[in-house]
């Protein structure tokens, strides 16, 4: 959040917008994108935050659709 406060731009490389939120590096990695901020916090600008959120989504409906079937 202070990150994000003092005008942070997005870590996802070539990006060049404002930050919205900051997150866990790995798990916006985790989630497909490729960040350039070199430590544990990554910000993501509101597009790549929608990006995440739905990646992060269809991870979640895949495992149960998995778990669904066996
Ligand atoms: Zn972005």
């Amino acid at each position: 959040m202070g990150l994000v406060s003092k005008g942070a731009k997005c870590n996802v490389d070539g990006c060049d917008e404002n930050g919205a939120r900051s997150l866990n590096t790995a798990k916006v990695e985790r989630a497909g994108l490729r960040v350039n901020s070199g430590g544990k916090k990554s910000v993501l600008c509101k597009v790549h935050y929608k990006e995440y959120k739905k990646e992060s989504k269809d991870d979640r409906s895949l495992e149960r659709a998995r778990f669904d079937k066996f």
